[in-house]
């Protein structure tokens, strides 16, 4: 394996970039779509197995490309049908992804890195500190794995996994170009062929990112935004001091134009008790986003070690989603799930070989709280935009 690093990996290339290859080789355009439909549309990943292409290219491609995928450690069934697996990635940290099954649809969450370098205050991937960006390869070979473990590539009508949210560890727009590359082979028809209704970024506010997205993608966006001020949204999210709310919004606003359709953004916002589930919050952001067409997705908190947040009451939560009903939006509360494989999978996924040291920090704070190693990723917190998409 180590051998081909240096070759390219056919499986984390998009269709632009495999016409290149082939142009480059001296090939035609079509083997582009040949092999991409081989890799991600029948899951095919042995070369051999590639009976339309000639034996002279298959046995050049063995020699000149790879096809590398990131391997499953491990997976986790819920009772409720939800899957959680983890993956090991080239760097060697752990990214997880989680599959939810809901009638009619099948979400798939999944990683744009591993750790993250953002620290927002309710979220532990953030605790773990940034690794790497996952590759091409790393990020489209979740849904590749995903379909091989729910028997995506067989040939049915239906594909298991109809939804994707970029919404598992990482900040997807910090690793744009990776990012951009795998949402398009996950649109791309001759691959999986989603719809970009069904593929949903959800970026904390990187925006420049924002800004640049609209000349690589067509697909839906979240907003991790959390708090209807600056004041309290630099507190728990310290990307907002570099750009603030009044910015973020007017990058989204940017984006949605230039999809020319009547898509809207979905807010998420956390709940977390005594921070900002105050009722006068819910009116102020409310006034907030009233000319910004979206639709609200309330995350309860989920408690995790060494936080000191809280979940709101459940009274807490549907005062918060009536005054936002009553202001005209449409709510969604998240509703659990998988929480019966949820605390396992957290214990997992803080292998992440932190280089800014602060898996460290936080591995000591642990020590000294005599907690048990438990920790939990974003997904544990997990929205599902695509309930509003
Ligand atoms: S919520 Fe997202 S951006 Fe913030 S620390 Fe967690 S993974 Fe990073």
């Amino acid at each position: 394996m180590m051998a081909h690093n240096h070759l390219p990996n056919l499986a984390g290339l998009s269709l632009e970039k495999l016409r290149a290859l082939f142009a480059e080789m001296g090939e035609k355009p079509f083997r582009a779509t040949q092999i991409i439909k081989w890799i991600h549309q029948r899951g095919v990943v042995d070369i051999d197995a590639m009976t339309d292409i000639s034996k002279p290219l298959r046995e050049r491609l063995k020699r000149e490309t790879c096809i590398r995928l990131p391997l499953i450690t491990e997976g986790f069934a819920s009772a409720d049908g939800s899957h959680k697996w983890i993956i090991q990635v080239a760097s060697g940290s752990s990214v997880e992804m989680v599959f939810i099954p809901e009638a009619g649809r099948g979400t798939l969450c999944i990683s744009s890195q591993a750790g993250c370098s953002l620290d927002c205050s309710f979220c532990a991937t953030g605790k773990q500190g940034f690794n790497s960006n996952l590759t091409v390869a790393e990020i489209i070979g979740q849904l590749w794995l995903a379909n091989r473990e729910l028997g995506g590539f067989k040939g049915a009508l239906e594909r298991p996994v109809s939804n994707v949210v970029m919404m598992g560890m990482g900040e997807p727009l910090l690793n744009f170009e990776n990012v951009m590359d795998a949402v398009s082979i996950m649109m791309e028809d001759s691959a999986y062929g989603l719809s970009k209704r069904k593929v949903t970024i959800s970026t904390s506010g990187v925006v420049p990112a924002i800004d640049r997205m609209k000349d690589f993608t067509d697909a839906s966006i979240a907003i991790s935004l959390h708090a209807p001020n600056d004041e309290l949204r630099s507190q728990i999210m310290p990307i907002n001091r570099k750009y603030p709310i009044k910015e973020l919004l007017r990058a989204v606003s940017g984006y949605m134009e230039s999809l020319g359709d009547k898509r809207v953004p979905v807010i998420e916002y956390t709940l977390i008790a005594g921070v900002n589930d105050h009722r006068q919050l819910a009116r102020d952001l409310a006034a907030l986003l009233q000319d910004f067409p979206c639709k609200i997705n309330l995350i309860p908190f989920n408690p995790f070690d060494l936080s000191d947040y809280r979940r709101p009451s459940n009274t807490a939560i549907a005062n918060f989603r009536q005054i936002l009903q009553e202001a005209g939006y449409t709510v969604t509360v998240r509703t659990t799930r998988a929480d019966d494989i949820g605390a396992a999978c957290g214990q997992l996924v803080g292998m992440v070989a932190d280089q800014t040291q602060r898996s460290r920090r936080l591995a000591e704070q642990r020590l000294q709280a005599g907690a048990e190693g438990k920790t939990y990723s974003r997904t544990d917190n997990l929205a599902i935009a695509a309930d509003s998409v």
